[in-house]
């Protein structure tokens, strides 16, 4: 008998071990501790980042174009569109 209140202390104990433990990380988890500090090249990497990336649109709407996923004049962000348009408005001016 004496054995199974011991086993009952010792599961209780843990438990609540468990449970704070699980609050802490709860706490830790929530407040991030890691403070970014304010780079100035942070700003340049943003905006080669959003170059980058607007790049990469250019290259997918390109092969759009070139696949015919898209006609040609109507997409926005397109080199080739544009240009499409551009001549198209040359020889509509002539
Ligand atoms: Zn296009």
């Amino acid at each position: 008998m004496r054995f199974y209140k011991c086993a009952a202390y010792v599961l209780f104990a843990i438990s609540l071990c468990n449970l704070g433990f699980s609050a802490y990380m709860y706490r830790e988890l929530r407040t991030p501790n890691v403070i970014v500090a304010p780079d100035p090249a942070l700003r340049e990497i943003k905006e080669h980042s959003i170059m980058r990336d607007t790049q990469l649109l250019q290259g997918i709407l390109m092969i759009h174009h070139d696949r015919n996923m898209h006609k040609p004049g109507d997409q926005m962000l397109c080199p080739l569109c544009d240009q499409f348009r551009q001549n198209s408005k040359l020889v509509n001016n002539e």
